[in-house]
């Protein structure tokens, strides 16, 4: 009979020290006496940041950097690698290791700094290497511990397209490779360890998957060996019906939907990378999330259909660092190419829209994009307006970057009637201004844009308002064991 088969992916800070990666490697350890396990790993916290930050230097002609990153990789390193493993032999083999690696993206870096010039590409195969080094201590620690383990190169079976630093996996081909390399090994009996955040193209070439990339990992490499769950281990206990910043009675959701999900990681709750649920949907693998620091909570399953006992809304996210748009104007009353133009430009300016609204006038559309997106799309705008309407009927194109983006999310909001009704009342009688508001047809978020000063005190007036707490689980409680599939 096989064993269940878990993917086991730790971030940053569940790795972020010998300590930590001890504790990792003791969940593994035990997680594998019951069932066949993949590891995923990011690198250790900080790395990668000081990774793309080295890159970015060199790239400005920095000649200093490439051996400020070579010294910080290695003292890091070596420090964990002297707590972590005591076998002479195999401390050593994995010190040659890690410095080769190290090495190889110093070299990298010196050649960025000599050319003065940084292509996405160079930056990929710089920024992931961090992954590289870390996935040799875990595997190391695993086989200190007694738990047969390799360290694994994504590259070698996580296969995506060519865009550098925002790479999306080719998923028939990954599931090939990924049967073919990576299963065979999980099955074998020895954990497979395998570094977060890269992949290859299909010329073999190192890819990104974007900041955060890791968790994505863990699901495309789930979805592609059909494993039956996977768990994101974190350092927080799970997804919450509020940020605690904003909310401090905020509580834990224990279980909620795909859907809800992929709302509260796209507004927000940065938990998750936004793309995590994609590469499972299909395949119905629950997806953990739990806390490392705390390991005998239960955390938050995430589950095609959620809890459909809970009460219709779940949480409550906000979002800063977002800036309005509004194109408008009396030039455009009636002129049916206005939203054609404008959505043509927020596409070459490859802007990520958040929310988007126009009132049946037709004389403001307005939308909200990421501020570090809102320079090149107001040029977009420009360039397009210039070309579709004499610059003189089009007399403006407004920018506010001092909002953000409120959201209720809950997917039995869909039919339940009288909800925005509450959040809204509630909001007059805060005395919260709300300067647009969307709701798609799939009901199960309410978003809306508010002065930026105002955004704690929406978001707690929503909070409460929902009664969001009573919803969701009490404090959470330790569990000593929980099954499998959950
Ligand atoms: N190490 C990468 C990052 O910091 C990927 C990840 O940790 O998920 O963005
Ligand atoms: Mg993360």
């Amino acid at each position: 009979m096989t064993r269940p088969l878990q993917v086991m992916k730790f971030g940053g800070t569940s790795v972020g020290s010998a300590e930590r990666i001890r504790g990792a490697a003791e969940l593994v350890a035990a997680a594998a006496r019951e069932r066949d396990v993949v590891v995923v790993v990011s690198a250790m916290a900080g790395v990668t940041n000081a990774l793309v930050d080295a890159a970015n230097r060199a790239g400005r002609g920095d000649q200093n950097s490439w051996q400020e990153l070579s010294t910080f990789l290695i003292t890091k390193h070596h420090e964990a690698l002297r707590a972590l493993i005591s076998d002479p032999a195999r401390r050593e083999r994995i010190r040659a290791e890690l410095d080769g690696i190290v090495e190889e993206a110093a070299n990298r870096c010196r050649g960025v700094a000599w050319l003065g010039e940084l292509t996405p590409r160079v930056l990929d195969s710089i920024s992931g290497v961090g992954e590289r080094l870390s996935s040799r201590l875990v595997a190391g620690t695993l086989v200190e511990l007694g738990v047969p383990a390799s360290a694994l190169e994504a590259t070698d079976f996580l296969i995506t397209d060519d865009v550098h630093g925002n790479a999306q996996p080719l998923e028939a081909e990954t599931r090939e490779r990924a049967q073919a390399v990576l299963l065979p090994r999980a099955r074998s009996g020895a954990v497979p360890v395998v570094t977060g955040f890269i992949g290859a193209s299909k010329s073999g070439v190192t890819t990104t998957l974007g900041r955060g990339g890791s968790d994505y990992s863990a699901t495309i490499l789930g979805a592609a060996i059909d494993a039956d769950d996977i768990v994101i281990w974190t350092d927080v206990d799970g997804v919450l019906t509020a940020d605690p910043r904003l909310v401090p009675e905020a509580s834990l959701l224990e279980h909620i939907s795909y859907n809800e999900a992929a709302e509260l990681a796209f507004f927000g709750a940065k938990v998750l990378h936004p793309s995590t649920l994609h590469p499972v949907r299909r395949r119905g693998i629950p997806v953990w999330i739990r806390n490392s620091f705390a390991p005998n909570r239960r955390g938050t399953v995430i589950s095609p259909n959620g809890n459909p006992s809970q009460d219709c809304t779940k949480a409550v996210t906000a979002m800063r660092g977002v800036t309005l748009l509004t194109v408008g104007g009396p030039g455009i009353i009636g002129v049916p190419d206005v939203a054609a133009w404008t959505f043509a430009a927020t596409a070459e300016a490859r802007a990520r829209i958040l929310l988007i609204t126009q009132a049946s006038s037709q004389d403001d559309i307005c939308f909200v994009v990421p501020s570090e997106d809102a320079g090149r799309t107001v040029e977009a705008l420009r360039r397009r307006f210039l070309i579709g309407v004499r610059p003189v009927e089009l007399d403006h194109i407004q920018v506010n970057d001092d909002v953000a983006i409120v959201a209720v999310v809950g997917d039995k909001m869909r039919g339940t009637p009288g909800i925005a009704g509450r959040v809204f009342s509630r909001l007059g009688r805060e005395a919260v201004n709300l300067i647009a508001i969307a709701q798609g047809s799939s009901e199960n978020n309410i978003s809306f844009l508010v002065e930026a000063r105002q955004m704690k005190t929406a978001v707690a007036a929503v909070h409460d308002e929902l009664n969001l707490n009573q919803l969701a689980a009490p404090a959470p409680e330790p569990v000593a064991e929980r099954s499998a599939k959950g």
